[in-house]
């Protein structure tokens, strides 16, 4: 397509995961003036579809293939990848040279817990593990030492539950799956054979959702213990406790702790809930965690809390993941909430100094904060589209000081290494040629430069 033929209205939209691409189809569904320019700092789009969806669930990235055949299908959307907005090109750059902005950068970085020990080696953010397994180019240098037999992760989220399959599914299924070669070598040498996941709360309170739960009775070498806490009712604590979901929740945790009773599996998954990691122990690495037992209360805005009581336990592992959440980072010259990590915006457009910044919009875990599956960004993203075509008839959207001529060559200048679809569909084709010889669905790449080689 020359950029010439390309339709009027040109829309950035800054990341590529799934808020970006339901953006990118609602809008080329709802408005035919509208052309989408879609930017990426990786050379693949996908985001967290690719870069963070476990490799035993690999049915779930079929999303993004279908979105990308719709949206290409429209004839009026560019991928470029191995752009990085606030590195390569400015917001006000971006923001010169099209009609709107929409940001779906997503929510890469970690929230941290704040206890002694927490940088000794040996303890890492599930973020770093779980980019690492998935051939995140940021962490395919990172090396975890699995050499310990029992390791301990924090959390009750689904991420947590993820990084658990990860330690314990072994080789022979996992050679079956896309995990990264480098990951997959290491797994296979891993010594782990107990996992302890601790949560806060209780198993009321978990935010794992039931498919993922369901997903441990299906662990066939592994042992799973249930650890509530004590004896407390947490009916009397939580008066949501019996309800629908979570009653659903509590049946499969119980079901779980009874099937797999003492059997004598080799390996050993334990949830140990109403429990807060206080210090990770060790001199030149981690050795261990202290823990606290917490009790339940409700504050006055009737949230369920933890409250340490006294009683303290340590425990020996050799590697500590914190997965307590993902949290927004800055995008250099925009707004930005820090306590929060997403950028104020009232129904999607971006918020400064309690006015609507023209022409720019978000969407997906940098508008809400990190928290629903894939599927949840899709309504979201039909709010923010509603709110920039909305802009558009009501013609407060400036057209660009500058066209996308000038544009391209600025990003020629800045990104040599700047991949478009057709490069990235040679990177698929050639990860999943792989893949084929393997019997696996793809041998990822996660080299930035061996990706760009090959479309050469
Ligand atoms: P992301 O998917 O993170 O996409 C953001 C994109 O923006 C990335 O491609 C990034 O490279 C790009 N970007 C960031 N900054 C810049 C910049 N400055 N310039 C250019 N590009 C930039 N949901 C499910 O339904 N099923 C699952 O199995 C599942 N598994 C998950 C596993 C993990 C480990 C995690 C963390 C989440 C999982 N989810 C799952 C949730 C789902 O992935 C998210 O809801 C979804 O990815 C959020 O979409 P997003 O587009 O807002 O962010
Ligand atoms: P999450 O669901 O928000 O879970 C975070 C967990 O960390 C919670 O259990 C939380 O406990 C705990 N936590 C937070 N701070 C803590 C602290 N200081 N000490 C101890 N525990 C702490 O986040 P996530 O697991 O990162 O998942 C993010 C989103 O992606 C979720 O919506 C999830 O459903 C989705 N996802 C989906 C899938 C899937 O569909 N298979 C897979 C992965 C992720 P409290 O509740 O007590 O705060």
């Amino acid at each position: 397509m020359s950029l010439g033929e390309l339709a009027p209205v040109c829309v950035a939209i800054v990341g590529s995961g799934p808020a970006g691409l339901y953006a990118a189809a609602e809008l080329l569904k709802r408005e035919a003036r509208v052309h989408v320019e879609m930017y990426d700092r990786l050379p693949t789009p996908g985001g967290l579809v690719r870069s963070g969806v476990s490799p035993d669930h690999a049915d779930r990235r079929k999303m993004t293939a279908v979105y990308e055949r719709l949206i290409l299908g429209s004839g009026r959307f560019r991928f470029h990848g191995n752009v990085e907005v606030g590195t390569h090109v400015s917001q006000e750059e971006l923001r010169r040279h099209h009609s709107a902005v929409i940001y779906a950068c997503g929510a890469s970085a970690d929230r941290r817990l704040g206890i002694p020990g927490e940088d000794l080696p040996g303890s890492h953010a599930a973020t770093e593990f779980v980019g690492w397994y998935n051939a995140h180019p940021d962490f395919a240098d990172r090396h975890f030492d699995l050499s310990c037999e029992r390791a301990v992760i924090i959390g009750n989220g689904n991420v947590a539950l993820d990084v658990a399959r990860m330690l314990l599914l072994g080789h022979e299924y996992l050679r079956s799956t896309d995990v990264a070669d480098h990951a997959l070598s290491a797994l296979a040498e891993s010594a782990v054979r107990e996992l302890v996941v601790l949560g806060r709360r209780g198993p009321t309170q978990a935010s794992f959702t039931v498919p993922e739960l369901l997903e441990l009775k299906q662990l066939g070498d592994v042992q799973v213990v249930i650890d509530s806490g004590d004896d407390l009712h947490q009916e009397d604590v939580d008066p949501q406790a019996g309800g629908g979901m979570r009653a659903l929740r509590q049946r499969i945790l119980a079901e779980l702790g009874q099937a797999h009773d003492g059997d004598g599996r080799p390996k050993r998954l334990t949830l140990k809930f109403l429990t807060s990691p206080v210090a990770i122990l060790g001199q030149e690495r981690v050795e261990g965690i202290r823990v606290v037992r917490n009790r339940l209360s409700v504050d006055v805005a009737g949230a369920v809390r933890a409250e340490a009581t006294s009683n303290c336990e340590d425990i020996a592992c050799g590697l500590v993941l914190r997965s307590v959440g993902y949290f927004g980072r800055p995008i250099p010259g925009m707004p930005f909430d820090a306590a929060s990590g997403v950028m104020p915006n009232r129904a999607g457009r971006v918020v400064a100094d309690g006015h609507c910044l023209n022409g720019s919009y978000v969407v997906g875990w940098l508008k809400r904060g990190p928290s629903g599956v894939i599927g949840t960004n899709k309504v979201c993203a039909q709010e923010t589209v509603t709110a920039l075509l909305e802009d558009l008839v009501f013609g407060r959207l400036a057209p660009p000081a500058s066209d996308l001529n000038a544009f391209d060559a600025l990003l020629s200048k800045r990104s040599p290494q700047r991949m478009d679809y057709r490069a990235w569909n040679v990177v698929d084709r050639h990860e999943r040629a792989a893949g084929l010889r393997q019997g696996r669905p793809r041998v990822r790449l996660s080299r930035v430069t061996e990706m760009f080689h090959i479309t050469r």
